[in-house]
């Protein structure tokens, strides 16, 4: 463990399987340092054990830095269970890993993500108070994190696109949008009603044909959609989408999407800046979610409040963009730089 490749400095890793649920999850803590450690929980059908583990450590280390980027007072960590069609998803194995959370007593709290629904973390909050992202907790509304990150990017795309095209509208502008789920099919609302042209790519077709019939979609395949021609690509559905073999492929000036991890490697980030694309840092642009539920959790938050706060997500992308351009560094880079600043400090 303390050799993985991605372990970097994590202070907990809990392991927990219930033989009467077939329950297998992994609970990551990177950082409390800013606070208890919140990051979602995503169910997946991983291939292996380590498959799961080198995830929800990427994926939890990504929380502390999203987290200390938004300034919220709440470090990083994060939750996988791994299901396939022996275990599959059920209201006990569920219950089983709210039990697992409550274990660990507020070290970690857990939300929505990729295979969770709201309904499900109703369910495990029958079994644990550390929970995010529920309707009766919710300010503003049943507790979905993903309308909030779509906000969260659609802003972030829209500060990318002045930043690098000078433009300060979307009209007549071409959006490739990956993964039309919670956060994809939100993002393409936001940009349609913009005037933005939308692409569109997911595994599931019928999803696809709803955009084209609502927003006048080009519907593209999930294997070309980042290569072809756009103003902005938008990944919204799973991440290691960047690498050497990618990158030269790509047709455009911006990557500003929600998907979690979408370099493969941290040096994927400088190949990005090398190709000329203007990346925005998944972590920075995609916590409008994080910003909405933790607000939620930690209580005293209002509408306006986690509203104006989602709204700093462009402010803090330019000031990324500033420098990067300033610098001549990549953006993932600094945004790195900035995050273990601030975890550091606090
Ligand atoms: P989701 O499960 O609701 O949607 C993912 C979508 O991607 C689905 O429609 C799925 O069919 C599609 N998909 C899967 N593989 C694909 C492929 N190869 N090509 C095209 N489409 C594919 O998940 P979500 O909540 O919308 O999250 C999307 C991404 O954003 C994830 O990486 C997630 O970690 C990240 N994210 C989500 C939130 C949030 O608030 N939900 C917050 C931050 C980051």
């Amino acid at each position: 463990m303390f050799d993985h490749p991605s372990f970097d400095q994590h202070e907990r890793v809990v392991f927990a399987h219930d033989a009467a649920t077939g329950l297998r999850a992994v609970v990551a803590v990177h950082s409390s340092a800013r606070g208890p450690a919140a990051g979602g929980c995503r169910l997946w059908h991983y291939k292996s054990t380590q498959d799961a583990l080198a995830d929800v450590l990427r994926l939890s280390r990504g929380m502390s830095y999203k987290n200390a980027m938004a300034g919220l007072p709440l470090g990083g960590g994060k939750a996988v269970i791994m299901i396939d069609a022996d275990r599959p998803k059920t209201p006990a194995l569920l219950e089983a890993f709210g039990r697992f959370v409550e274990s660990l007593h507020g070290q970690y709290i857990t939300a929505e993500d990729v295979g969770a629904s709201v309904a499900d973390m109703e369910i495990v909050a029958g079994q644990t108070r550390y929970v995010s992202g529920l309707p009766r907790t919710a300010v503003t509304s049943d507790g979905n994190p993903s309308p909030k990150t779509a906000l969260g990017v659609y802003l972030g795309i829209k500060a990318a696109v002045k930043f690098r095209l000078k433009k300060d509208e979307l009209r007549g502008l071409t959006v490739a949008v990956q993964g039309l789920g919670g956060v994809g099919y939100e993002l393409c609302k936001l940009l349609a009603a913009d005037g933005a042209r939308l692409r569109v790519a997911d595994v599931r077709e019928a999803v696809t044909q709803k955009a084209a019939t609502q927003f006048d979609a080009t519907v593209s395949s999930p294997d070309r959609i980042l290569f072809e021609r756009a103003d902005v690509v938008a990944p919204c559905a799973l991440g290691a989408l960047f690498d050497a073999d990618t990158i030269p492929k790509l047709q455009t000036p911006i990557i500003a999407g929600a998907a979690n991890n979408q370099l493969a490697t941290a040096q994927d980030g400088a190949r990005l800046h090398s190709a000329g694309v203007l990346y925005a840092p998944d972590y920075v642009i995609n916590a409008g979610g994080i910003i909405s539920v933790g607000r939620e959790y930690l209580g005293g938050a209002t509408a306006e409040s986690i509203g104006a706060e989602i709204h700093r997500i462009p402010v803090r992308l330019t000031e990324i963009f500033v420098r990067s351009s300033a610098t001549h560094r990549p953006t993932s880079e600094l945004a790195d730089e900035m995050a273990r600043q601030l975890l550091a400090e606090a």
